[in-house]
This record gives structure tokens, C-alpha cells and sequence, in this order.
């Protein structure tokens, strides 16, 4: 088994588990997304505004939450945001991100032991994610994709639409190394 907290962990308390000084919850690994802001969560309230959805609290509460955060984020990271543990209960969480992956706001990532993650949808923008097994900490890889293009070939010699993909990497990040964290052999 690899050392990790069972999946329904806020993905804050595994940021918290962060050596690296940061302010425990993460933030200053998530420079990259968090510099990409810009008129996303407009874009994402104008979507759901589009998908014919009612205006409620809870939804621009997860959506904000979502938008600040800048990278993928587990359920219940998102249930347990004080501003939104106020409002809703999990399974209401739940429902509202479904709806919102379902009309195309939020991208759901499985990257790690099945748990999904959730992360604000741009148009126009891809990025592919690593995750650290030591803290689990979830950060943009900042590359260019090289399975957009595989997309167009399954699309074009497959006759598939809307085709997507998921590429997930996998590491020990710099401070867990730092700390000596071990993983078993593969
Ligand atoms: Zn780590
Ligand atoms: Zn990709």
C-alpha cells in the first residue's frame, strides 16, 4: 500500500502534511494555476448561467472555492471549506460538481486511488497534472500535452467525438525527498 490517508481526506489536511514551508495549505505550489487566473470564474458562472442552471449560493460558493484554488482538489476538500460546510452537506457537494462536469465547467481528474478531483474547466486550456504520493499535494506538470494530437487521430480514425483524454504523472515531490519520505519499490 502506498502512504497515503484513506481517499475520502480532505486534500487539505494532505497539503497541511506539506514540509516545505509553505503556508500549510498548499498555495505556493499552485503558483502556476493561480498566476492563470483571469476572468475564469466569470466564465464559469456565465456557463452555468448558459446551461439554463438556477443561481444558487452553494454553487457560486464551490465554484469561487475552485477558482481560488487554481488546481485539482478533491470532494472533500471542497466539502470542507468552511464558507462551504456552512451551506451544504457533502452529497449536495457531490451533486452540484456532477452537474457542473456534466454541462462542461469542471473537468473530473482520477488521479490517485480512485478519488476523483475537481478542477475549474477553461476553454481553450488543457494541462496535465503530477501528483505527489508522499502528501498528495496536485500541481499543473506546465508542459505542452503530447496526447492533444493522439485526441485528433483516435477522433479522426476511430470516428469518435468530443474525445478527451486523462494523463496523470506520479512522484515524490522535492519535500518529501526532503524529508526522506520512502515509497515502496514498484
Ligand atoms: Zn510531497
Ligand atoms: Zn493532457
Amino acid at each position: 500500500m502506498k502512504k497515503r490517508p484513506a481517499p475520502s481526506s480532505p486534500a487539505s489536511s494532505l497539503l497541511a502534511a506539506c514540509g516545505c514551508g509553505c503556508s500549510g495549505d498548499g498555495e505556493a505550489h499552485l503558483g502556476l494555476a493561480v498566476k492563470a487566473k483571469g476572468g475564469r470564474l466569470e466564465a464559469a458562472v456565465e456557463a452555468c448561467r448558459r446551461a439554463g442552471l438556477r443561481k444558487t449560493a452553494a454553487r457560486e460558493a464551490i465554484l469561487a472555492f475552485l477558482d481560488r484554488r487554481g488546481a485539482p482538489v478533491t470532494l472533500g476538500a471542497v466539502s470542507a471549506a468552511p464558507e462551504i460546510t456552512a451551506g451544504c452537506d457533502p452529497a449536495t457537494v457531490f451533486r452540484i460538481l456532477q452537474k457542473l462536469e456534466e454541462i462542461g465547467v469542471v473537468r473530473r481528474i482520477w488521479l490517485h486511488d480512485r478519488t476523483p478531483y475537481y478542477v475549474l474547466a477553461e476553454a481553450g486550456r488543457h494541462s496535465d497534472y503530477v501528483l505527489c504520493v508522499g502528501c498528495g499535494k496536485v500541481e499543473p506538470t506546465g508542459l505542452d500535452c503530447p496526447a492533444r494530437a493522439m485526441e485528433e487521430e483516435v477522433a479522426t480514425r476511430l470516428g469518435y467525438a468530443s474525445v478527451r483524454h486523462e494523463l496523470g504523472f506520479y512522484g515524490l515531490c522535492p519535500e518529501c525527498q526532503g524529508k526522506g519520505t520512502r515509497l515502496p519499490a514498484r
